[in-house]
């Protein structure tokens, strides 16, 4: 039995940096528990945190229901997988999944079997008399986990260990990895800026940000409902659209949500309508999934937005369309922070989207036209199935209105649309 529980757990390093603040938390026993965030957030301070390789400053941290801030690493009985695998060069496979064993004298008969074990469930039977150098990447990584398991640790700790991997191998490797740790019943921490990896691997993910925990629940939980903008914006590819609105109750219709150029109703008898009237007359940020907008012929009062297509990317099974709307859009990263953002890279770095939603994110002012000056708008990103709209054409959308995601102007949601 491990669980893992952080009670206002803070990490403030050497210099000031204060990396990890009051993250309250339960990892539960034989869970498959993910850290997602982007780098920086301080998602690998809370594992050496858990590991005991870094003192926490604050909060207690508890394993096996025992505070154990002051427990060495050793006493902790944890295994720690690292990005690059770290094997020990001149030792086989076999001999560096060997090695935690000899350490701790274990009966070496018994030992050689349970390595050859281990070694089939990782596929790394044929290449167990082979030196690190001369294995793959995969292979490599495979082997550190082997060793890192080997001892049957309470808990397994893994700081991005697939970063260093193509695409395929990464995809390849996760599967094995979630079923491989999920067969063996240990409790385990995974740490990934990778949304994809979190999604498909966790049993419950915690997303960071700044050293704040913003949201935790089961994938499913935190992609329909999540806490925060940021954790909206976070877990979706392709990008949600973050729209700015006003919020208008309105006699015999619902809560308007008046974009300026163009309107939403969310209407009376939704459930989230009693919260949105505390916003009456205020700004609200509403989130929308690009799967949540369906072209369609006819315009339906309330739930229709009307888009000019400007580009579109084939994804093979759909393509993705971006039109202007005329709509404010919101820039996540700089919603709900407690303090002033940095200044931001120039627009070679971020990525054309990204580029698009800060020009779009200045504006706060609803514009009629498509064009203000050099700024296009374009700002509502949806699939089209696969019939391709024409660049230029004006498409009608219909929204779900009951995947709308609703938030204050902090970034906060306003309603539990599920959960
Ligand atoms: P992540 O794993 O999410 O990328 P980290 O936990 O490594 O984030 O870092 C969180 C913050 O703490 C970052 O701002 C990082 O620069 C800072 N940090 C990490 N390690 C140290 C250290 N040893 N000394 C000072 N600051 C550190």
């Amino acid at each position: 039995m491990t669980d893992v529980v952080l009670d206002g757990v803070g990490k403030v390093y050497p210099g000031g940096q204060h990396a990890v603040r009051d993250v309250r938390l339960r990892i539960n026993d034989g869970e498959l528990f993910v850290l997602l965030g982007p780098s920086g957030c301080g998602k690998s301070t809370i594992l050496r945190m858990i590991a005991g390789l870094e003192e926490t400053t604050s909060g207690e941290l508890w394993l096996n229901g025992g505070v154990a801030n002051d427990l060495s690493p050793r006493e902790r009985n944890v295994a720690m997988v690292f990005q690059d695998g770290a094997l020990y060069p001149h030792r086989t496979v076999a001999g560096n999944m060997m090695f935690p064993l000899e350490v701790a004298g274990d009966d070496r008969a018994q030992a050689r079997e349970r390595v050859a074990e281990l070694s089939r469930a990782l596929g790394l039977s044929p290449m167990a008399d082979r030196l690190p150098a001369t294995l793959s990447g995969g292979q490599r990584q495979r082997a550190a986990i082997g060793r890192a398991l080997i001892r049957e640790p309470s808990l397994f700790l893994m700081d991005e260990p697939l970063s260093s991997l193509d695409a395929g191998l990464r995809t390849e490797l996760r599967l094995e990895i979630a079923g491989l740790v999920r067969s063996t019943g240990t409790t385990t921490v995974y740490v990934t800026h990778d949304q994809v990896e979190a999604m498909t691997m966790a049993d419950r993910i915690a997303v960071l940000r700044d050293g704040v925990l913003e949201d935790v629940g089961t994938p499913e939980q935190i992609y329909r409902d999540p806490a925060t903008v940021f954790v909206a914006a976070f877990l979706s590819t392709p990008p949600i659209n973050l729209l700015q609105a006003t919020a208008w109750a309105v006699q015999d219709q619902g809560v308007v949500l008046d974009f300026g150029a163009q309107r939403l109703t969310v209407p009376w008898n939704d459930p989230r309508s009693p919260a949105l009237i505390s916003h009456h007359g205020g700004p609200v940020i509403v989130g929308v999934r690009p799967d949540a907008l369906t072209p369609v012929a006819d315009v339906r009062e309330g739930r229709t937005l009307v888009g000019r297509v400007r580009v579109l990317e084939f994804h093979g099974h759909d393509w993705l369309a971006y039109a202007e709307a005329g709509i404010p859009t919101i820039d996540p990263n700089t919603v709900g922070r407690p303090v002033p953002v940095p200044a931001e890279p120039g627009p070679a770095s971020g990525g054309r989207l990204r580029g698009l939603l800060r020009r779009t994110s200045r504006a706060r002012q609803p514009v009629p036209e498509e064009h203000e000056g050099h700024h296009r708008r374009s700002n509502l990103i949806f699939r089209s199935g696969t019939d391709r709209p024409a660049r230029g054409e004006e498409i009608l959308l219909d929204v779900d209105l009951d995947r709308l995601l609703l938030f204050a102007a902090d970034g906060r949601r306003i309603t539990s649309v599920r959960r």
